[in-house]
Order: structure tokens, then sequence, then C-alpha cells
């Protein structure tokens, strides 16, 4: 029942940010931070337009009221009210009137989705254009149209949010989520809701990792964020992109540049626990912003994790990825396994067998034959016999738990029983 009502709740959030016109930077970007920072204590970071940042620069800032084409009577044929995918993400404003001709090569359609508008930007080229159904297209006439655009691009900020909750540890995990998509909730809404309920959950628990949680435009977000923050980034010993995780398809993990990162192995090992089906990606120089974390000046250990890949689902960067195709309980399902993903990050320990000369008689101890639920006796039983067996100081829990295909929080529940038992001892690391 909890579980029911958690996915409503992420569903709720896609809801409430879905309407709001965000892009790389501007207004939208802001209101849909302040929504956060109704649930999350998020400071928000402005970085002037012109900075520069590696080999890029901010860019000028975007805010868009109003959007139209108009026919000769006078009435809206694409009218941005209606869908702020209605108009090519940074455009420059733009009023007067063209023939069908003249404004053709500045719209935008899906010939093979007829009823669904485009998603497209220009962040980089000054530009500007429309993106409608194919099937409005196909309604258009020859004849004039007044054209409008009522947006300003002007120097001004590049706006992110971050969440820094330290640990006992001064090593972090970083989260990091793209927050630069108009009305599209596959991409991005679901992994804002995902990464803001998981934020939640973290300011709660008792943590043994310090967290840093970032909310950023893709690409200029973690290029700027790198840029100012290179000294910190050391301290970075595992990270997650979360993004596109409210679809129905599997959970795919696109490991990080290392590929053999504790991360990499947590959330596979996750993933195979779950018992639904998964895919495993090897890194590649393409997808989100994995890519900045990732370039070998940094290659920091950041995977990203999601459902269906993007670019794999044809809803994708489309009015289609809408509030239908996202649903409660693939955002609850994602949601519950980076919740188990944290669970093993924060427990993965090492420890020693306190008495390694043959086994301990556990009998006598009562762990033995005498642990309660019939079926999963078995699988308790061989957790105790795996973990004395392994923990001789060189093997982590996670190891353990991989070698014995025995899920990660069953494997430290036992190792905390030996623990209680004086059979096992952390080792300091
Ligand atoms: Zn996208």
């Amino acid at each position: 029942m909890r579980e029911e009502r958690l996915g409503h709740d992420l569903y709720k959030m896609v809801e409430e940010l879905y309407p709001l016109c965000r892009s790389i930077t501007g207004n939208g970007v802001r209101e849909t931070l302040a929504k956060l920072q109704e649930k999350i204590p998020l400071s928000l970071h402005e970085v002037p337009s012109g900075t520069a940042v590696f080999d890029w620069k901010v860019p000028k800032e975007w805010n868009i009221q109003d959007a139209y084409i108009k026919n000769r009577h006078g009435t809206k044929v694409v009218d941005f009210q209606k869908s702020n995918l209605h108009v090519v993400g940074y455009s420059v404003p733009i009023r007067t009137t063209l023939s069908f001709n003249e404004l053709k090569p500045h719209l935008f359609t899906l010939p093979d989705h007829p009823d669904w508008i485009p998603y497209r930007t220009s962040y980089y080229k000054e530009d500007w254009g429309f993106c409608l159904s194919h099937n409005q297209w196909l309604n258009l006439q020859e004849e004039d149209y007044e054209v409008c655009i009522d947006s300003t691009l002007e120097d001004g900020f590049l706006t992110y949010g971050e969440l820094f909750l330290r640990g006992q540890s001064p090593d972090e995990v970083l989260i990091s989520c793209h927050i630069c998509h108009p009305s599209l909730c596959n991409d991005n809404l679901s992994g804002i809701a995902v990464v803001t309920y998981l934020a939640k959950y973290l300011l709660k628990k008792n943590r043994r990792y310090s967290y840093r949680i970032v909310f950023l435009p893709g690409t200029i977000g973690p290029i700027t964020w790198l840029s100012l923050n290179e000294e910190r980034v050391t301290r970075i010993k595992h990270g997650l992109v979360v993004a596109l995780v409210g679809d129905p398809g599997p959970s795919t993990y696109k490991k990080s540049r290392r590929g053999d990162a504790e991360i990499d192995r947590v959330v596979a090992h996750v993933l195979l626990q779950a018992g639904s089906d998964f895919q495993i990606r090897e890194f590649s120089p393409y997808g989100y912003d994995e890519r900045q974390y990732c370039s070998p000046g940094f290659n920091l250990p950041v995977g990203c994790f999601m459902r269906t890949p993007n670019g794999c689902f044809p809803e994708y960067h489309t009015s289609a990825d809408n509030l239908n195709l996202v649903q409660p309980q693939y955002l609850r399902d994602s949601f519950v396994k980076l919740l188990s993903v944290v669970d093993t990050l924060e427990g993965n320990k090492t420890y020693s067998n306190l008495n390694p000369k043959c086994e301990p008689q556990l009998g006598k101890r009562g762990l033995y034959r005498t642990l309660s639920g019939q079926a999963e006796r078995g699988q308790k039983e061989m957790a105790l016999f795996w973990i004395l067996n392994m923990s001789d100081g060189a093997h982590s829990l996670l190891d353990v738990a991989e070698r014995a295909n025995i899920p990660f929080a069953l494997i430290k529940q036992t190792a905390d029983l030996l623990e209680d038992n004086g059979l096992l001892r952390e080792c300091s690391t």
C-alpha cells in the first residue's frame, strides 16, 4: 500500500512539472527548481552568461512569453499556449509575415507519426522555428502567415540546483539529473521526480557517504559544474546519472567509462537480484551527462541508470513522451531499485572472520537451524557460510553477494548478525 502511494507521489510530481517551459537556462528552470525546493533543501546557483567553462561559454539566457502562427483569418494555426513543444527551444524573437514557402524551412514535423509534435532546440546557433504535428502541417495553405515568437535571448544566468548531504565520510556519491526539457515526461521529468524522492530518503538516512545531488541543464550544466568544482571531484567515489526512469521498458544500466567501478558492480547486482528483465550496456561516449563525468580528464566512476535508453523508444523527444507514457508503477520500480543501489553502496564493507580456523560452531550460538522462515532458511544459512568463508579481510560483502548469488540486503543483515555474535569484525578502511 505504501509503495502504491509512492508511485502515485512520483507521478504527481511529474504531472505538476509537466506544463513548465524548461530550457537550458531561464525562468522555466527556476520555477522547476523552486518546486523541488518545496520538497528538499536545494541551493540554487546562478552562473553568468559568458562565463568560460572549459572549451565552452555559459550561453545567453532564454525566456519565452508566447508564440504563434496565424493564418489570414487571424486564427492561430500553431499556438505555444497549447504546447510549449511548438517552439524550437532557444528561438530568437521574431515578428513578421511570411509566405508559406518562406515559412516552410522553419517548420519541423514527424511524417511517420503525424499526430506527434517533435522536440527541437537550437542552443548554440541563433535561429528560430516551430514544431508541429504533420497533420497540422498538411492543413496549411499557400497563403501568408503572421509569425510571432515573443522570446528574449539576453545576457543572464545559467541556473542549477545542488544539495549536499554530509555523511560520516568525506567520500561522495554524485547523483546527477538533467532539467532542461520542456513538456516531456520520461525524458526528463521522470528522473527529476525519482531523484528528488531519493534525496528525501537520503536526508533522513544515517549516511556513511556524503551525497552531492545536482539538477543541471544537459551538457552545459555538468560542463559548468565540473569547471567550477574541479578541485572537489576527486572526492566522488561513485556516481549515477538518472534519466528515463518512468516508461514500461526494462531497467537499463550503462556502465561508467571505467567499466569495473564499484557502482557498475552494485547496479548490476541490484538489477540481477530484482528478478525482472534488465539490460547492462557498456559505456559509450553518447547519451546523457555521463559523457562529461566520464570524459578522460575526469574519468569519474559515474554510470547511467535508466529504463529504455535515449533514442530507443518511438516517443523519445516528441509530444508522445507524455503523461500516458510514464506510469506510477515504473517510477516506483526505478525508485526502489535506486534505494537498493544506495543501500548496497552504504553497506558494502569488508570484514574479518574472527574464528577463521575451521567453521565456528553456529548451533551453540543459536545461529544454525534456528533462523525463522522455513522457505528462506536455506538462503540465510548459505549467507552465513559464504560470509564466514570469504571474510578474510580481502573480500567485501559485495564480493560475497556476487559469488553466493544472494541479494546484498540478506548478506548485509547476516553480516550484522555475525558481528553481533562476535564472529566478524569490520576491517578499518
Ligand atoms: Zn533528451
